[in-house]
């Protein structure tokens, strides 16, 4: 295997797959630049559910990439064990009591693949996790995966671009929009709008939503799924729920200072797109996230709102990962994925090796951008 830390290279994109990508880039001695518009995690990054998981049914090479991605959380939840920003309280998911409800065949699934699960009554939830309403719970019962858990990705962000730094890798923020140049059908190098032009040999572009239309500008389709998407964060309160909740109505995780993290599927189809691009959330909307919560949460607290955050949702058009050089670009490397929180630690740490080593890495063999070529 060959190793060639002589390579110069960029990663555009200041969200957790640009900045782990980066720093596994600078832990194998690469001279690494990243650069972002605008300030470093204000992507999805920073308004993101974040609950770490290989939860409900996806295919099989799917569901190890992401149990390799929280394996390589726990590697560092081991190191920061008083930390507040990542956790593993476990993760309890329900459905509708409705025909929609999947809960018994994802159990038995879970099962079937060896992802430590349980299924437990309503009136068992209390004995096993805390914070939980029971009355809210579909008779069919709810999932208890106690190996899930979540992450504060702005934390981890700034964590991994402080030994960044330490490794003498060099952060342009604020860099207006970044263009990657060609030269002989290769990658030369990067410009920006704010007038910084940088040779490279490789970028990985990590552009979170704007992935698929930076491809399209060299010719690749990229399939692209994104949607809307929004979070609303409450006021810290008293609260004993510690695991991360699914269920039909509102999704919630802790946050490192005692507050709550809140989205769901309904509240997403209902976030507004201004005349000017711009994303946004109607008071009703917000109001009725709070009250979901409220809803399932024990003693059915009032939930105040801190702040909501609005923007799109990257997501690959069929659901799963991409990752890789572009066919027929060489040097054109890009990382786009749906569930980047969980994956965000060990994507980049894939991706990092194999274009240091020029040895493509199996567990991405399913996820190449190739996949969507003609
Ligand atoms: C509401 C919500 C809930 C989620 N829930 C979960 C979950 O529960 N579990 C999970 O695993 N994942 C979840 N995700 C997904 C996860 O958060 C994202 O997959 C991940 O944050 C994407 O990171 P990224 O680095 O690809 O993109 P981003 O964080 O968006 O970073 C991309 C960066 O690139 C910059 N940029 C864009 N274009 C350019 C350009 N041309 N030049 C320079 N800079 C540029 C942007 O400004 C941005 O800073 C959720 C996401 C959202 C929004």
């Amino acid at each position: 295997m060959t190793h060639n830390s002589a390579l110069k290279i960029v990663v555009i994109g200041g969200g957790i797959f640009g900045v782990s990508s980066a720093v596994h880039l600078a832990r194998l001695g690469v001279e690494t630049t990243i650069i972002n518009d605008g300030p470093v995690a204000n992507g999805a990054s920073s308004r993101s559910l974040a609950w770490l998981n290989s939860a409900r049914k996806r295919s099989a090479v799917y569901h190890k990439l992401r149990m390799l991605g929280l394996d390589r959380y726990r590697t560092l939840a081991a190191g920061h064990a008083s930390d507040t920003w990542l956790r593993f309280d476990g993760g309890l998911t329900w459905d509708a009591d409705d025909a929609s409800n999947q809960i018994p065949e994802m159990f038995r699934h879970e099962q079937a693949i060896g992802y430590e699960t349980r299924l437990l009554a309503p009136s068992d939830i209390a004995a096993v996790t805390p914070g939980v309403d029971a009355r809210a719970v579909s008779p069919q019962g709810a999932i208890f995966n106690a190996g899930e858990g979540w992450v504060d990705l702005p934390s981890l962000i700034g964590l991994l671009l402080k030994e960044f730094l330490a490794r003498g890798g060099r952060i342009i923020a604020d860099s207006g929009r970044a263009e990657i140049t060609l030269a002989n059908g290769r990658v030369s190098g990067v410009k920006t709008t704010s007038g910084h032009a940088i040779a490279a040999d490789a970028v990985v572009v990590a552009t979170g939503p704007a992935v698929p239309r930076m491809a399209a500008e060299v010719g690749k389709r990229i399939g692209d799924g994104t949607t809307r998407a929004l979070l609303v964060v409450t006021k810290p309160l008293q609260h004993p729920l510690r695991a991360v909740l699914n269920t039909p109505r509102v999704a919630i995780r802790p946050t490192p200072n005692g507050a709550f993290a809140l989205d769901s599927a309904w509240s997403e189809d209902e976030v507004i797109v201004r005349d000017d691009g711009a994303y946004d959330a109607t008071p009703l909307t917000i109001a009725g996230l709070l009250d979901e919560a409220s809803n399932v949460l024990d003693g059915n607290p009032m939930l105040v709102l801190e702040s909501y955050h609005t923007g799109p949702k990257p997501i690959p058009a069929d659901g799963e990962p991409v990752i890789g050089q572009l066919t027929g670009i060489p040097g054109y490397h890009v990382i786009f994925s749906h569930s980047g929180a969980t994956l965000g630690l060990v994507a980049g740490e894939l991706l990092a090796e194999e274009i240091v080593t020029g040895t493509p890495n199996p567990m991405l063999a399913a996820f190449r951008p190739g996949r969507f070529d003609d």
